[in-house]
Formats: structure tokens, C-alpha cells, sequence
């Protein structure tokens, strides 16, 4: 059997498609992010990234990286083992208890990485309580559908960010169901943000319970880094609140926070979080620092914000269009997978900018594009260099338009 001809005939379609995944590899410099090294032949030895969730730069603050190499240094590599068996390290408790102070809860659970926190816990959720419901938002990111779906539980989607859809699904349910609304804060492909209150109240006169993911908003929103959730002050009126250490905590792991008799039952229930090997301690150290800096520190928030608005300004200037939006991400949209990949092909090999092309299933067919997020440590000279060189593919692109 020629199993290598079923694998090829389901790559080649994605290729015809233009939905080929290809990872730019490269080195990150610590101290010169968001430069990197390539290691593609075909362009500049040195490029700026410009579509890391390392939003703030976290990952190279210097206090991270020596707490990491201290925590090393203490207690070695690896966990050694599952949080059940041996694994359970004393940085583990403590992250756990800066995670659950830094959304106001009583308690926090850690994960391996966002996706499996989703995962995990919506599966958890969805599979133990009586008659479980999971409303889900229709934008919402694989990890929770992943979630959803393992949960084999009744599922309902709302339409996205649509509180007025939400509060007559809600009403549509048996009333023994128990209901758990799922949804985000920051929408990472659009960069919309939701209109977290109105949720909140629909799901509160429901009696349903409230699944927030804030991965692409903590240390970025409210004045401690709790997320939208804390910006808004709603962060006690949600059930559950989802993070992740990975983006612009600059770290690796996932989390939840919500009260201790759930935080319990997900620690006691679930798969996900049992049956792998805790995270590195010295994983869990640097990514305290993190979370504990960004408490105390506005600057990088302030700092990113700039840049956010310069480039912003700057697309403008040159007709360059981009999606508006409340936050930190700014997508250029291209809306053909084809043209998105070629544009960032020469924007990397040309100009030595390198921005991941977004397409298929990662957004929809048609809407494909290129998204920028804007740091602390992207100077403006990065900044003048991205847009003189889509300004210039912009004019040769509405040439060739002309000429087609
Ligand atoms: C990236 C992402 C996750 C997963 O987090 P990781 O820590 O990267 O696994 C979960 N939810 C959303 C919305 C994300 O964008």
C-alpha cells in the first residue's frame, strides 16, 4: 500500500489552493527583537518580525530571562513528572497564586499551553455537569471547538459578538440545562473585542455560566494586565476566565482562574491536565516574573500603543487600507490566498520583513490577510521601512490590476 500517495493527494490540493503552510525558520535575537536571524536562502540574513504574539517583547526582558536561568540553575530542566506524580513543583503553586490575583479569583490552574487549557476545561465542563449546554461564539478559536466537540455535550453557536443572538438561544433552552456561554475577549484574526457587559447580562439573566478566553489580552489590557476583563471591571462576574503564558506574557503554558470548587473539579476531572507532564519549573518561574512585572508596569503597554497608532497613522498616509479595529492587531486584508502568500513571499525576501500570510481555515476563504502586530521594540524606522515597501507592492499590484 502506497500510503505516502494518500498523504501527497491531500497536500497537493492544499497547495493548488494556495493554503500550503510554510514556517519561516528562524533564530530569535534576544536583545534585538523583533530582529531575527533567517535561515530561508532566498532573503535577507536578517528580517523583523512582524507578526509575533510576543506583543510586548516579554519573552527578552531581562527580568524573565534571569529568573528562567536562576530557576534552571535551582531546580534543572524538566517537572520530572505529571502535577499528580512527583510533578508538582513550589513555582507551580506560586504562578498559579499570581495567576488567580491577577484576575481577582480564588484560584488558578496551569496548563500546558492555552490550546490544552481550552481543551481541557471546556471538555471537562461540558462532559460533567448535568445536562451541559455549551454556547458557543461562531469566531471562536479551534481550541475550544476542539473542546466543544470532545464534550459531546449539546452545543449552540451564536453569532459572533451578537449578545441580542446569544439572549435568544439562551431563552430556546430547557430551563434545567446548565449553560455555559463561550467566547473571547480580543478576536485575534480581526482584532474586534466584545462587547464583554452586554454577554455578561444576558448570560447573568439566563443563569448561564461565563467562559472567557482572554488570550490575546492579558498584560495587554487593564491597568494590571487582567485583560478586558479587568479594564471593564467585569472579570468577577465571569465563571471562568482563560489565559495564556505564551503571548504577551512571553513565556509557554495556559491557565484558568474562577473559584476553587471549579478550579478543583477541572483539577480533579480533567484529562488534559492530569495525564502530562507538568511544565518546567523554570518555565513556570519566568513566566511569574512576567505576569508579576506587567502588574506593576504600564510602560510596555504604553510603548506598544504608540506603535500601534503610528503604523496605523503611517497605512493611512499612503491609502494602504486596514481593518479598524479597538486593539493591539491590524490586518491588512489581501482576500485571496494566492496574492496574500506572493505579498508576503516578497515582502520577506525583498524588504526582509517577514508577516505570516493568513489564510485558510485559519480565517475565512476570501478574507485572507496579512496581520501586523506592532510592538514596544519596533522602532519607527521599521515602521517607515513596512509601509514604503507595501506602498510600493500596493502601486505594482493596482498596475497589474490596470493591465488585467
Ligand atoms: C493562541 C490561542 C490559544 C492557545 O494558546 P497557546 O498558549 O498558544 O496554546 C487559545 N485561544 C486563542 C484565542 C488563541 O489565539
Amino acid at each position: 500500500m502506497d500510503f505516502d500517495s494518500l498523504f501527497n493527494a491531500q497536500l497537493d490540493t492544499l497547495k493548488d489552493e494556495g493554503n500550503y503552510r510554510i514556517f519561516a525558520e528562524l533564530e530569535r535575537k534576544c536583545g534585538a527583537f523583533p530582529k531575527a536571524k533567517s535561515h530561508d536562502e532566498d532573503c535577507p540574513e536578517e528580517v523583523t518580525v512582524w507578526c509575533s504574539n510576543d506583543y510586548l517583547g516579554m519573552g527578552q526582558h531581562p527580568k524573565v530571562i534571569k529568573s528562567m536561568q536562576d530557576a534552571v540553575a535551582e531546580n534543572g530542566c524538566g517537572a520530572g513528572g505529571t502535577r499528580n506524580i512527583s510533578g508538582t513543583n513550589h513555582q507551580h503553586k506560586l504562578l498559579e497564586a499570581e495567576l488567580a490575583d491577577l484576575h481577582g479569583k480564588e484560584s488558578a490552574l496551569l496548563f500546558t499551553s492555552g490550546y490544552v487549557s481550552n481543551w481541557a476545561a471546556l471538555s471537562t465542563l461540558g462532559s460533567r455537569l448535568p445536562d451541559a449546554v455549551i454556547l458557543s461564539d461562531e469566531l471562536n478559536h479551534a481550541s475550544m471547538i476542539e473542546g466543544i466537540r470532545h464534550a459531546r455535550c449539546n452545543k449552540v453557536i451564536w453569532k459572533h459578538n451578537d449578545p441580542e443572538d446569544l439572549d435568544r438561544k439562551l431563552a430556546a433552552l430547557p430551563s434545567n440545562a446548565t449553560k455555559i456561554v463561550a467566547f473571547e475577549s480580543v478576536y485575534s484574526m480581526d482584532g474586534d473585542i466584545c462587547p464583554m457587559q452586554e454577554i455578561v447580562e444576558v448570560a447573568e439573566k439566563h443563569g448561564a455560566m461565563t467562559y472567557l478566553d482572554e488570550v490575546h489580552a492579558v498584560g495587554m489590557y487593564g491597568p494590571r494586565g487582567g485583560g478586558v476583563s479587568e479594564r471593564e471591571g467585569l472579570a468577577d462576574r465571569i465563571t471562568l476566565i482563560e489565559g495564556t503564558l505564551g503571548k504577551a506574557f512571553g513565556v509557554m503554558g495556559g491557565y484558568i482562574t474562577g473559584s476553587e470548587p471549579m478550579c478543583d473539579f477541572i483539577r480533579s476531572f480533567s484529562s488534559g491536565f492530569i495525564f502530562t507532564t507538568a511544565l518546567p519549573p523554570a518555565v513556570a518561574a519566568a513566566a511569574r516574573t512576567s505576569v508579576a512585572h506587567l502588574k506593576q508596569s504600564d510602560q510596555e503597554r504604553a510603548n506598544q500603543k504608540i506603535q500601534v497608532e503610528r503604523l496605523r497613522k503611517r497605512l493611512d498616509d499612503f491609502g494602504i487600507p486596514h481593518l479598524e479595529n479597538p486593539s493591539h492587531i491590524i490586518p491588512v486584508m489581501i482576500k485571496d490566498p494566492v496574492k496574500c502568500r506572493m505579498l508576503a513571499d516578497i515582502l520577506m525576501q525583498d524588504y526582509g520583513i517577514y508577516v505570516q500570510p493568513i489564510n485558510y481555515p485559519t480565517v475565512p476563504k476570501g478574507t485572507e490577510r496579512l496581520r501586523f502586530t506592532p510592538g514596544p521594540f519596533h522602532s519607527d524606522g521599521d515602521i517607515e521601512h513596512l509601509v514604503q515597501a507595501l506602498a510600493t507592492l500596493w502601486k505594482q499590484c493596482a498596475i497589474a490590476h490596470q493591465v488585467a
